[in-house]
């Protein structure tokens, strides 16, 4: 799978434009490290990204664009992979992390992690060195119309190591709240999420499913790492305001925080990043009865 991607790469980069303005862009972000909470992250200034920060994703602005996933308002030049009987696996033409990629579902229909679970674990698998991450129509996904999921090289990525060692179900990274679910046994581990999303759902009021973002990568000996971060909001304050423009979606949640605008990426302190994922995390009284759920088998 990994050369077929790499071979998908060098043979989008010559034959769609898009995409290799857009590896140029990678290659020119500039990365800063920031500490938040006592954990790094890295705020990256992609001038590209702009439109994907800013996207306006309420229903009645959804409904009047074509959709950017569907196979017929694709770039002539921009080709897929299919992954197992449901998705296609695009290189992203607005990428964030080296082999970048949107792994966008067959039919037009809403996102949803339902449906879409077992192929993040199985892409997760097959693509050793990277994560797979899904956003929630309400937190970040710039296709709520369309279901898909996103993945990436992994190399450098601070959740790796935020998580690395943690047991337990419940922990916290640069102030974020999250609930993390390990092991080999893919059936298990389903049935362990599924179940997580569903207390989630129920104890926030929200269905059908909760307002989340979760990430999930695969190691030889270990197996799956699945990480669900449970959200109060989308967008901070100061997005509203108009002060930083950032919008945290699931890679930034993962620890690389996306910041289009210069002025942005020059002044965000961890102080401020920290307050960013502590505004759009779960509160913590619902947290802490969500794992008690989870711990007690209610
Ligand atoms: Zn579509």
């Amino acid at each position: 799978m990994l050369d077929q991607i790499d071979e998908l790469f060098r043979q989008q980069r010559e034959a769609w434009p898009l995409l290799g303005k857009g590896l140029v862009g990678l290659s020119e972000a500039k990365t800063r490290s920031v500490r938040a909470a006592g954990s790094d992250v890295l705020v990256r200034h992609i001038p590209h990204r702009v439109a994907s920060t800013t996207a306006a994703v309420d229903r009645e602005s959804i409904r009047r664009r074509p959709c950017f996933l569907c196979p017929e308002n694709l770039d002539p030049a921009e080709k897929g992979l299919a992954f197992g009987a449901t998705h296609t696996i695009y290189c992203s033409p607005f990428p964030i992390v080296e082999r970048h990629l949107t792994v966008v579902h067959r039919d037009h229909r809403p996102q949803r992690i339902d449906g879409q679970l077992e192929t993040m674990l199985d892409l997760a698998k097959e693509l050793p060195g990277y994560f797979v991450v899904y956003n929630g129509p309400e937190c970040g996904a710039s296709a709520p119309d369309h279901a898909h999921l996103q993945a990436g090289s992994r190399e450098g990525l601070p959740l790796v190591r935020g998580v690395a060692g943690k047991t337990g179900l419940a922990t916290e990274i640069y102030g974020l709240r999250a609930l993390q679910f390990r092991g080999d046994d893919r059936s298990r581990l389903l049935d362990e999420i599924v179940r997580a999303l569903a207390i989630l759902s129920s104890v926030t009021t929200k269905s059908p499913e909760p307002l989340c973002n979760t990430a999930v990568f695969h190691e030889p000996v270990a197996g799956w790492t699945a990480v669900i971060f449970p959200r109060s909001k989308h967008r901070p304050h100061a997005f509203q305001t108009g002060e930083l423009t950032v919008s945290p979606a699931a890679i930034d949640l993962c620890g690389i925080l996306v910041a289009p605008v210069a002025k942005d990426f020059e002044r965000i302190t961890g102080v401020d990043v920290e307050a960013i994922f502590r505004e759009v995390t779960i509160p913590e009284e619902a947290f802490r009865e969500v794992v008690a759920r989870l711990e007690s088998g209610r």
